[in-house]
């Protein structure tokens, strides 16, 4: 396919293979393999994004990076830079369906399991069963090694949370995870593909939370035959930013980071003794250090090129999606608006979006704003499918307070 063509496609999830027109150029979305990128392929992204796009790299909820501001004419140079690093596809199928998250600390904590060889397991039969890619585009997978530092909570079409030797297995339904049962590490990679074609087979279109309670049930039966008991599990996720022994968790402010400071985090990772950085859906990022003192020397760096290491820090509570002039499709400056409700007195959770899509942030939040001919809708303990209240100028947003 041609890059003309491939940009033409709508409604479909950017690749580095098929990029997608943003307002602020084309977006490029690379995923890393089992949710961890060694310090030179950082180095090598960074360095890509700035000789072929405008130097803006964001930070995803579902663990990938996307390289912005791309021109037509430089898509080519980025894929083959891209691919010299190793984190191009086969093909296009192949990129859009390899849809995974791995808890970031696999490998790292001790105390959890490393469930990283059997997330590359299922990315290796996602790209190798053809039938498994005619899963939509938005299909996702979790695995999760059971530590203190979990991604379980997260939303995902198929989990898998380590237990011991067993892993439970989990179905997105439109209220949460249902924990349907358990299965040995060994097959744990199996058993989610099997579940994949289960669903394949059933000719949906939509997510696995979209089925009908017909069509779930039945889902349901047929994978609960093939799995051990699981009892009754409450997960959440539980994200942590500082320092956590010798592993660090850094946020980007709105998931944003410049080249600059993806190039110096991944070069002062590798002073600290650290082999890769790990995504989470967090827009944070994880390294694993030598021990702690060199930790505590990374996290100083990182919060010198302006990477957010306090857990307190008041930008951790608003998500704003990227907003006008990187997206069309907002009439307001959104991150700005974001920057003066953090230095406000509003203490709740706030989405600030360009408009009722609500890229950043899917659930409730305290205080919602969206974007609409310039001014912001208000909506309070909702989301942005929600009807505003009233709207307010950009100016204004300082002055709202918390509703108790
Ligand atoms: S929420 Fe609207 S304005 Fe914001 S990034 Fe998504 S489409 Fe663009």
């Amino acid at each position: 396919m041609s890059v003309a063509a491939a940009i033409d496609v709508k409604g479909w999830c950017p690749g580095v293979l098929r990029p997608m027109q943003s307002g602020d150029g084309l977006l490029a979305r690379v995923r890393p393999w089992c949710g961890a990128l060694r310090l030179d392929e950082a180095k090598g992204l960074a360095d890509a994004s700035e000789r072929f796009g405008n130097g803006h790299i964001d930070l995803t909820r579902r663990a990938n990076l996307q390289i912005r501001g791309l021109e037509a004419v430089g898509v080519h140079g980025l894929q083959d830079a891209v691919d010299r690093l190793g984190l191009v596809d086969r093909d296009v199928e192949a990129e859009a369906g390899r849809n995974i998250m791995v808890s970031p600390l696999a490998g790292i904590d001790p105390a959890e399991a490393d469930i990283r060889p059997i997330a590359r397991a299922l990315a290796d039969l996602l790209a190798s069963d053809t039938g498994l890619q005619r899963l939509p585009s938005k299909f996702g997978f979790l695995f999760d090694g059971g530590g203190s530092v979990s991604i379980a909570g997260e939303r995902a079409d198929i989990s898998l949370r380590a237990l011991g030797r067993m892993m439970a297995v989990g179905l997105d339904t439109p209220e949460g995870t249902d924990w349907v049962g358990s299965t040995p590490v060994e097959e744990a990679a199996e058993v989610a593909a099997a579940i994949a074609r289960i669903f394949v087979g059933l000719g949906q279109q939509g997510r696995l939370r979209d089925l009908g309670e017909v069509s779930f049930g039945r889902l349901r039966a047929i994978v609960r035959k093939g799995l051990g008991p699981v009892g009754n599990l409450s997960i959440e996720s539980r994200r942590f930013i500082g320092v956590k022994g010798s592993a660090v968790g850094v946020a980007a402010p709105f998931g944003r980071l410049d080249a600059y400071q993806l190039r110096r985090f991944a070069g002062l990772a590798e002073k600290a003794g650290a082999a890769d950085m790990r995504l989470s859906p967090w827009r944070a990022l994880y390294v694993g250090t030598r021990d702690t003192a060199a930790a505590q020397t990374l996290m100083k760096g990182a919060r010198e090129i302006g990477l957010i290491v306090d857990a307190d820090d008041p930008i951790l509570r608003i998500d704003a999606c990227p907003g006008a002039p990187a997206c069309r499709s907002s009439s307001v400056d959104t991150r700005r608006t974001a920057h003066r409700l953090a230095a406000s007195a509003f203490r709740g959770s706030v989405h600030v979006s360009g408009c009722a899509k609500g890229c950043a942030r899917s659930a409730p939040a305290d205080l919602v704003l969206v974007g609409e001919q310039g001014r912001y809708g208000i909506i309070r303990n909702g989301t942005t499918r929600d009807l505003p209240e009233r709207t307010v100028k950009a100016e204004d947003v300082g002055a709202l307070r918390d509703v108790r």
